[in-house]
């Protein structure tokens, strides 16, 4: 182990609140040594006692929130009752759906064969070996470690590389995976900065990454070097449409939660609003009141705290540069725009107007508690504004009818567009979490997100073994080579006409 640390600062108010030693490279390839070996003896464990396992490993979970929201609360700055939501609810909600399906989603799957009708085939789901999970800062406790649930529930080891700005829940997590019964060795813990990431990518097999589109590209290229797959959860750019026959009473306390839900540091945040100028001004007049409402700062009492900090002063300064790009080029700011005074890097909640795509604003993603609103005359042009970004996470459609938020929603370059709802896919596991675009590189969540955890292995075998010598195999012959390609035009040719003709032909 070398010298350097890593001392972890509350947003909150800038008290030390724990000190976490630097993993070096070769730390790294110690703990991943100690979870290969690991990793043997746990893919011969059961499916059904690893299912178990996890279900205790939820019950710990459970038993803890009061721990797990307190620790949230002090390095990472959100309200408890959001890190139980977003954080303990979500990561139980998860271990509980994998552990509930596991058996399921892994059991063997037969191919029915197109052509060869007298072979069979079937996949079978091996684990990959060593995951690698590197972690952002936003969601510290739910996003390193629901992809470790699912990795441990497929047989794999697991090596976890938390953000610098929040190490220390990870090792709350880990104690908590431990005590459930998952083997020590097998679920390994690295701290450290981008070296330490670089180093948990060089010793993987597979690596499920979430943070920045900019890293994410630097981890990408680097496990497309080494041949790994790799997993990339990366930035968003959210946008509500808010159409004109909305509901605006549910569309504004919508708007409220997922611009300003964990200080608007959610990948999956309201960071746009495309409003129809028909509803603007009812729509505010509902809006802004909640927007007023949302107490946060250093006076206010953890109890009655609506919104956190933002988690670190980097944050805040580019949420600060945003909103000075914005007001310098003309938006008007209709509340917040500063940080709060006092200690901690409380932030107002902001609402801004009159803004333009020539605005940071519009076009970058924020990550802190800005709801920028752009108006718009009419549906298509809202769809067109939607879809002007390279980056496509979330979306979100205002419509109180179903059919035309359908047909909205379905012309939205988005991995996932939500109807008169926000934020909440990520809390069930069961539907495929990923953006298009910039936003991600494959999916977490999903039953498949839990076999791509795995090496997917195909085995062929004969119906019935009848001949020695198989006709496709030698010898070549001019006969073989004619009535091959009968055999062949009867299998593809389109119309029982056409296969009778081809088959008889010379
Ligand atoms: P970041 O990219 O700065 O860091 C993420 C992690 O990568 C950290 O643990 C960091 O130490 C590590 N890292 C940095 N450089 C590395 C390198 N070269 N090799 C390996 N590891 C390296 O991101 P952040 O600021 O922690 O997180 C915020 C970003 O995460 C936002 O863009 C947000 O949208 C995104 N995010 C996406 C999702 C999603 O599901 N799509 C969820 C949460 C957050």
């Amino acid at each position: 182990m070398n010298n350097d640390t890593i001392s972890v600062h509350s947003p909150v108010d800038g008290a030390i609140v724990g000190t976490v030693a630097v993993a070096s490279r070769t730390d790294v390839e110690h703990a991943a040594s100690r979870a290969r070996a690991a990793q043997h003896a746990w893919s011969k464990v059961a499916l059904q006692e690893r299912c178990a396992i996890m279900h205790r490993v939820k019950n710990g979970l459970l038993e803890q929130a009061d721990e797990i929201c307190e620790q949230l609360n002090a390095e990472q700055g959100k309200p408890r009752l959001e890190a139980l939501l977003h954080e303990v609810m979500n990561l139980s909600g998860l271990i509980d759906y994998f552990a509930s399906n596991a058996e399921r989603i892994l059991s063997p799957q037969p191919i029915p064969l197109h052509l060869f009708k007298h072979r069979a085939s079937y996949i079978h789901w091996q684990p990959r070996g060593l995951i690698g999970i590197i972690g952002p800062w936003n969601f510290p406790m739910m996003i390193c470690n629901g992809p470790a649930a699912v990795a441990l529930l497929a047989g794999n080891g697991v090596i976890i590389k938390p953000s610098e700005y929040t190490p220390l829940i990870q090792d709350l997590a880990r104690d908590i995976f431990i005590r459930g019964g998952v083997p020590e060795d097998l679920i390994q813990v690295v701290h450290g900065r981008g070296e330490t990431g670089e180093a948990v990518v060089d010793n993987v097999d597979m690596i499920e990454f979430t943070g920045s589109v900019a890293t994410g590209r630097k981890i990408a290229a680097r496990c497309g070097e080494r041949l790994i797959p790799c997993v990339a959860e990366l930035g968003g750019k959210a946008p509500a449409l808010v159409l004109d026959d909305a509901n605006l009473d549910r569309t504004a306390a919508a708007l409220a939660w997922g611009a300003y839900a964990n200080c608007g540091q959610v990948c999956a945040s309201v960071e746009r609003a495309l409003v129809h100028r028909s509803v603007l001004p009812a729509l505010l007049d509902k809006l802004l009141p909640r927007v007023r409402a949302l107490h946060t700062g250093p006076s206010v009492h953890a109890d009655q705290l609506q919104m956190g900090p933002l988690n670190n002063q980097r944050q805040l300064d580019h949420v600060q540069r945003m909103v000075d790009d914005a007001v310098q080029k003309g938006a008007k700011v209709l509340l917040g725009g500063a940080p709060v005074e006092g200690p901690g890097l409380f932030y107002q909640p902001t609402v801004l107007l009159d803004v333009t795509r020539e605005m940071d604003v519009m076009n970058q993603e924020v990550f802190g508690p800005v709801l920028p609103i752009m108006v718009l005359d009419d549906e298509s042009s809202m769809i067109a504004e939607a879809n002007r970004l390279d980056l496509g996470l979330l979306a979100y459609v205002f419509c109180s009818k179903p059919n035309r938020a359908q047909r909205i929603a379905e012309q939205i370059e988005a991995g996932t567009v939500m109807i008169n709802d926000v934020l909440a896919t990520h809390g069930m596991p069961e539907t495929p979490w990923g953006g298009v675009k910039s936003s991600s590189l494959g999916h977490t969540h999903g039953d498949e997100s839990m076999r791509h955890m795995c090496q997917q292995r195909h085995v062929n075998y004969a119906r019935i073994e009848v001949l020695n010598n198989d006709p496709l195999w030698y010898p070549y012959t001019p006969t073989r080579f004619r009535w091959i390609k009968r055999l062949l035009s009867f299998a593809f040719a389109s119309g029982i006409r056409t296969r009778l003709k081809w088959l008889f032909r010379s």
